[in-house]
């Protein structure tokens, strides 16, 4: 059902079809997470994902998606890189901040996810792994990820979900701008396009059937990007690190329920003290 403002309110029954593909990218995410070692390469660690996702019956959403067409299943970005990194020959190395975005399609429908890890040394316990700072970076770049999951509420306006985010981010990091979360459904970007920031202008209300992509990303420096000359990569200018985390929820009548979680955002919602809201089968 597309609404008057050209969102695409979700029913149940569909919302419940977005689940499904969710659980198929928390999969390909898992399998890809406990891949991430050092001297993998970023090939490897897709073709990891890739095959998950084809196991799955599900196909790889980002791939030949735009221009020109994106050349892989995943997007992997490795520290001064933010987002749309291209998996290639590059092996990973201990201490390395590594982003990965996969996004599947399952009977139609889309689930779109990222997480940021810190490669281990071999034997190292992967929460003692890298510096400090980027431990840090990481942590609160996932943490603003679940305050703008958890500002969407039937009700609340739009920018609710970036004025969150903003609040959350305090000024020892970058937030980046030029990219922002999305709705989601039957195409992976939809109305609305979703600000990590606060705008003046406040938006729509949000109301049930909604389904988004929330997706901060943070630098450790500056906030300005580029695009590298492969026409996807985006990386900081001044080469500080980067993070990304990214989740896929819907807005019901019940609730919110993040359907790229493998527990639907119980236990991220809950550190905010918010329940969260699955739709029985
Ligand atoms: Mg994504
Ligand atoms: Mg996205």
């Amino acid at each position: 059902m597309l609404g008057r403002d050209r969102t695409q309110y979700k029913t149940p029954d569909q919302i419940r079809l977005m689940r499904r593909a969710g659980l198929v990218v928390a999969d390909a995410l898992d399998a890809v997470l406990a891949a991430v070692r050092p001297g993998a390469t970023t090939r490897e660690l897709d073709d990891v994902a890739h095959d998950v996702i084809r196991s799955a019956g599900a196909v790889p959403s980002f791939l030949k998606y735009g221009h020109p067409p994106y050349p892989s299943t995943t997007c992997i970005s490795v520290n001064d890189e933010v987002v749309h990194g291209i998996p290639g020959d590059r092996a990973l190395e201990a201490g390395d901040i590594v982003s990965v975005d996969c996004g599947a399609i399952l009977a139609g429908w889309h689930g779109d996810s990222a997480f940021s890890v810190i490669v281990p040394a071999d034997g190292e316990d992967p929460s003692r792994a890298g510096s400090d700072a980027d431990r840090d970076l990481v942590e609160t770049t996932r943490q603003a990820m679940w305050r703008g999951i958890r500002a969407i509420a039937a009700g609340a306006r739009l920018n609710a979900i970036g004025g969150a985010i903003e609040d959350f981010v305090d000024e020892r990091f970058g937030l980046v701008e030029e990219y922002g979360g999305h709705g989601i459904g039957t195409e992976m970007h939809q109305d609305p396009h979703v600000l990590n920031y606060r705008t003046r202008e406040a938006g729509r209300r949000m109301r049930s059937g909604l389904c988004l992509a929330i997706e901060p990303m943070l630098t450790a420096g500056d906030p300005e990007t580029r695009v590298l000359p492969d026409h996807w990569t985006v990386a900081t200018v001044d080469g500080s690190r980067a993070a990304h985390w990214e989740h896929t929820a819907a807005l019901h009548d019940g609730g919110l329920w993040v359907l790229t979680a493998r527990d639907g955002g119980e236990a991220g919602l809950a550190e905010l003290g918010l329940t969260f809201a699955p739709l029985a089968d």
